[in-house]
């Protein structure tokens, strides 16, 4: 039962356990612990990205979710 055929350098869903390529990033901030401009990322699959997603928004802290292919970061500072 292997269905493993990403290849090693595509992104993992960030879903616990989950080794499915990533397609969509989901853009976050806890403004207790990061400042309003912060922004944290998780990487989701199709089928993980409404759970990651709705754990976030639940908490207030979903800002974005934007496809992995456009995600452009704005170069770390
Ligand atoms: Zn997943």
């Amino acid at each position: 039962m292997s269905d493993d055929t990403a290849p090693e350098a595509a992104p993992v869903c960030s879903a616990k356990g989950c080794r499915a390529a990533a397609v969509w990033v989901l853009a976050w901030n806890n403004p207790k612990i990061h400042t309003p401009e912060r922004r944290k990322t998780w990487i989701a699959c199709e089928e993980h990205r409404e759970h990651l997603s709705n754990f976030l928004d639940l908490r207030g802290f979903l800002k974005d979710v934007v496809p992995l292919a456009e995600w452009e970061s704005p170069g770390a500072p």
